[in-house]
C-alpha cells in the first residue's frame, strides 16, 4: 500500500491532502455591511488533489482500514456517497490499487458520474427520490449480503471521518490564524468536518463559536449537505457541540456563489456558498472577530446545474 520503493524522488499524491490555503475575503464583507474589525477567512478545500474536503476523511478511513486488515486481500471498498467522498475513494483506489464500489443516487450530476468513471470506480445506482438516505440503505444491504466481497467504509459512522479533521483541519486553522479564530462555520453532511474541527478548536479555546449550516428545506440544491430534521442522522453527529445553527435557502446560496465568483474570484460549489451566507449573518452582528468558513469544493462540478445554467437561460 502507498508509494512503491521505486519512487525516491517526487512526492506521492496523498502527501498533498490537507494543508489547504486560508484566504481572506477582500471585497465581499464590505459589500454586505460587515464591520472593518471582522476578518472573514475561507479554507479552500478544492486544493486537495481529489478536489474536495472529502479527500481528508477518505484518506484516513482507507489508512485505518488497511491498518486493521479490514481492507486488503482483494476486498473492495464499498460506501454510499453523494459524490465527493466517492471521488476521493476512487482516486485513492486507483493510486493504491484496490477496488471501489460506490452507491450513488441515480440523480447525481453528469460531471460527478464522469469523474468517478474516469478513476475506474464501480457505480451502483439507488433510487433518485430517496437521495443519499436511499444510497445508505442500499449500501447497508449490499454489505450485509456480501461480507466477503466488501469492506463497508460507512463514512456516516466511521470515527476516522471526524478524526481526519480533528488532527488535520482543526490544527491547520489554529496555526493559520495564530489561534485567533473566534467563529468556525461549516456545512453539515456526514458532519465529520464540524465534529472533528469543532472539537479541536474548542479544546484549544472553549469560547470559539461553532456555527453549523443546513439547507432550510428537505428538497434543496446544496449538494453534500443534509437537512438533519428529516434525514437519517449520522452516528458520528453530536448536536451538543454546535453553538448555533443557520438554515440557508438554495437560491440565496446560488446568488452568493455567483457573487463570490465575480467579487472575489472564487469559483465555489453551492455548499461553500451556503457556508459564506451563514458566515456573513454572523459577521454582520460583530464589531471584531476572526471567522473561518469551510469551502468544501469548487464550482467546476456544478457548471451544468441550475446554479449557473438558470442564470444563462
Ligand atoms: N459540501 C460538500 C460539497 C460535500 O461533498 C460534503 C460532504 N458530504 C459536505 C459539504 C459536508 O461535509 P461533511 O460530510 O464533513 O459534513
Amino acid at each position: 500500500m502507498g508509494p512503491s520503493m521505486r519512487c525516491q524522488l517526487g512526492e506521492s499524491l496523498t502527501e498533498r491532502i490537507g494543508n489547504t490555503p486560508l484566504f481572506c475575503l477582500q471585497r465581499l464583507p464590505a459589500a454586505h455591511g460587515v464591520a472593518e474589525g471582522v476578518q472573514l477567512l475561507v479554507k479552500a478545500e478544492w486544493y486537495n488533489p481529489g478536489g474536495s474536503v472529502k479527500d481528508r476523511a477518505a484518506l484516513r478511513i482507507v489508512q485505518e482500514a488497511f491498518r486493521s486488515g479490514a481492507l486488503g486481500n482483494g476486498k473492495r471498498l464499498l460506501d454510499a456517497t453523494s459524490g465527493n467522498t466517492g471521488i476521493a475513494y476512487a482516486m485513492l483506489g486507483a493510486a493504491w490499487g484496490f477496488g471501489v464500489t460506490l452507491v450513488v443516487p441515480a440523480s447525481i450530476g453528469e460531471e460527478r458520474r464522469a469523474i468517478l468513471h474516469a478513476y475506474g470506480a464501480e457505480l451502483v445506482f439507488s433510487d433518485p427520490y430517496e437521495g443519499t438516505d436511499g444510497a445508505i440503505r442500499l449500501a447497508r444491504e449490499l454489505a450485509a449480503a456480501y461480507p466477503e466481497r466488501y469492506y463497508y467504509a460507512d463514512q456516516y459512522s466511521n470515527p476516522a471521518n471526524w478524526l481526519a479533521h480533528y488532527e488535520g483541519t482543526g490544527v491547520e486553522i489554529l496555526e493559520q490564524t495564530g489561534g485567533r479564530v473566534t467563529h468556525f462555520v461549516a456545512g453539515l453532511g456526514t458532519t465529520g468536518t464540524m465534529m472533528g474541527t469543532g472539537r479541536r478548536l474548542k479544546e484549544s479555546n472553549p469560547t470559539v463559536m461553532l456555527v453549523g449550516v443546513q439547507p432550510d428545506d428537505p428538497f434543496h440544491g446544496l449538494e453534500g449537505l443534509k437537512h438533519l430534521p428529516t434525514a437519517l442522522v449520522p452516528a458520528i453527529y453530536d448536536p451538543s457541540l454546535i453553538d448555533r445553527m443557520e438554515f440557508v435557502d438554495t437560491e440565496e446560496a446560488y446568488r452568493l456563489a455567483r457573487e463570490l465568483a465575480r467579487r472575489e474570484g472564487l469559483l465555489v460549489g453551492p455548499s461553500a456558498a451556503a457556508a459564506v451566507v451563514a458566515a456573513l449573518r454572523v459577521a454582520r452582528e460583530l464589531e471584531h472577530g476572526v471567522i473561518v468558513a469551510i469551502l468544501p469544493d469548487s464550482g467546476l462540478k456544478y457548471l451544468s446545474t441550475p446554479l449557473w445554467q438558470a442564470e444563462r437561460a
